[in-house]
């Protein structure tokens, strides 16, 4: 879908868009945008320029111009999103509902497409209920990390969150119908998820699961309910607009013990992934386990111009000093125990005596890394607590560009060589760097590369746009698929996982939005 013409100035009323949603004439935007201001206001529909700026800002390798929003309305009740819906179905506005917003690195609020409505939800931020009890919460779609956790230590109830990095502006409910991920043992936000209410295209309010049964208290603590479980086909969709969501929280334990661990070869990679896995599996280590590289831990500290000035790739005569003199490992291993003195103390000597075994790896203890970064910002991330140590990743090499590039393998040791090479090749030929983890969730590895990337100089976006869709098919050709994806490649992304696949999602959108008004092209669906 490319950018549609410009509308003409109104005589008066709110500033004309700079651009209109595809297939709608100027008058016909014009009547929708006052039937927007009728529901909700006329401070709630922006469509001057300034106020779309931030709307429009991203990090991925592309211009603006092919993200541009037409307008951004901005909701308070389900009742105003349902008569929303009833006007796009009318004029055949698309609405592209976000919550937070913070997608940064894989569109940010920007819609997939110019000319989209972007139908804001942060004013929809109220803490529904939290049971300190059954350990849930029932959140709207504005409420953010920060907010939450503030509302659970003021009022002392001892439950812990599981955020993404960088979180405190973020929200859990954006998080999660995204598929975003943690790093406590709740870290897969998606599996302690419970019931949603979802606005349908046709302005029908769905509640998920339990949620429709009358005079339920089952809501937050029955995922299933009745029937096909539907949660799932509202989670990187656009077959409805979530204004609800239950989420489990996990209890605060007795004993928390992070720990790192350094190797200091690139090639120990293989043995990390052998040693630990088992102990993941096994639920002795009980959250996410990170492994980032040397440039990842460095980018989270410090601007690289601290010890490279000149352009393109990282030369690797630098990482060494700077592994030397920042004491970094080539890979460093984030994981944490949880429980009462006595579980940690057994899981801890288990742990110990793999990693002797190995006869590869240093444990550093919390203890032993005191104040020093990047352990304490991990600790953080590890109990949920906010941090924003991250978003110095986007400083390493400066000018604003970064799309996350995530492939799905297995957990084995064999996976994670010819993954690296791979993708330091791929990465070099664009003159950009390997700056990545893998995580280890329950039985899956996903190796998370951030693309970073200078947005002010054309030259080097071009580039970066060119090492991404090469990343992704070239991972593509060996059966790796991203789990996620910027809106620059959700269609090069949906390709990968098969016409069957694409065909399903499309008709579920016929059926749910046959005049395709939610989000168009979001995972590469459309009518
Ligand atoms: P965060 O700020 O936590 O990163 P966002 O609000 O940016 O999350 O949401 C991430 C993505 O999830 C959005 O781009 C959109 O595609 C989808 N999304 C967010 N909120 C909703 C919602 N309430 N209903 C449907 N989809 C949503």
């Amino acid at each position: 879908m490319t950018a549609q013409k410009t509308a003409p100035a109104a005589a008066s009323g709110p500033a004309a868009p700079a651009i209109l949603p595809p297939g709608v004439s100027a008058s016909d935007f014009a009547g929708a945008i006052r039937e927007f201001i009728t529901i909700l206001g006329a401070e709630n529909v922006l469509t001057d320029a300034d106020h779309l700026a931030p709307y429009t800002k991203v990090m991925v390798a592309e211009s603006e111009d092919l993200h541009r929003p037409a307008a951004v309305i901005m909701a308070r009740t389900v009742e105003q999103v349902q008569k929303i819906m009833a006007v796009c179905n009318r004029v055949r506005v698309p609405i592209w509902p976000i919550s937070t917003g913070r997608n940064f690195g894989y569109g940010s609020a920007a819609p997939q497409s110019a000319g989209q409505v972007i139908l804001d939800l942060r004013h929809m931020n109220r803490i529904l209920e939290v049971d300190p009890v059954m350990c849930t919460a029932l959140v709207e779609p504005g409420v953010t990390y920060q907010q939450l956790k503030d509302y659970l230590v003021e009022n002392n109830i001892p439950l812990w969150l599981s955020c993404p990095a960088p979180s405190a502006i973020a929200g859990p409910l954006g998080n999660t119908v995204d598929r975003g991920v943690g790093y406590t043992p709740y870290g897969e936000h998606f599996m302690m998820q419970c019931g949603m209410e979802v606005v349908l295209a046709d302005g029908q309010v769905l509640r998920t699961g339990m949620g429709g049964v009358q005079n339920t208290n089952a809501w937050q603590v029955f995922k299933w309910g009745y029937g096909p479980y539907l949660d799932g086909i509202f989670t990187q969709s656009n077959y409805g607009v979530v204004t609800k969501m239950g989420m489990w929280l996990m209890p605060q334990p007795p004993v928390y013990k992070p720990f790192s661990i350094r190797y200091e070869k690139d090639e120990d990679i293989h043995d990390i992934v052998e040693t630990l896995r088992p102990l993941r599996i096994a639920g002795v280590i009980p959250n996410a386990m990170v492994f980032a590289n040397v440039m990842w831990e460095a980018a989270a500290i410090m601007p690289r111009s601290k010890y490279y000035q000149g352009t393109g790739t990282t030369p690797d005569h630098v990482l060494e000093e700077i592994k030397a003199k920042e004491g970094i490992g080539a890979w460093n291993v984030y994981a944490a125990l949880y429980g009462t003195k006595e579980q940690v103390e057994v899981n801890w000597n288990i742990i110990t005596g793999a990693i002797k075994a190995s006869g590869k790896g240093r444990i550093i203890t919390e203890e032993e890394a005191g104040e020093t970064e990047p352990f304490k910002y991990r600790a953080k991330l590890m109990r949920g607590d906010m941090t924003l140590q991250e978003f110095g990743l986007y400083r390493w090499r400066g000018g604003g560009g970064s799309m996350w590039f995530a492939p799905v393998t297995v957990a084995k040791g064999s996976e994670t060589r010819d993954q690296t090479e791979l993708a330091k090749k791929i990465l070099g030929e664009f003159g950009l760097d390997y700056v990545a983890e893998y995580i280890v969730g329950m039985r899956d590895m996903h190796h998370i590369i951030d693309v970073l990337f200078d947005r002010s100089n054309p030259e080097e976006m071009e580039r970066a746009h060119a090492c991404f869709a090469k990343l992704l098919s070239e991972f593509g050709k060996r059966g790796y698929a991203v789990y996620r994806v910027n809106t620059g490649f959700m269609e090069q992304t949906a390709d990968l996982y098969g016409p069957v696949k694409r065909h399903v999602d499309q008709a579920l959108k016929r059926a749910l939005d046959p005049n395709g008004i939610i989000a168009p092209g979001k995972s590469g669906i459309r009518i």
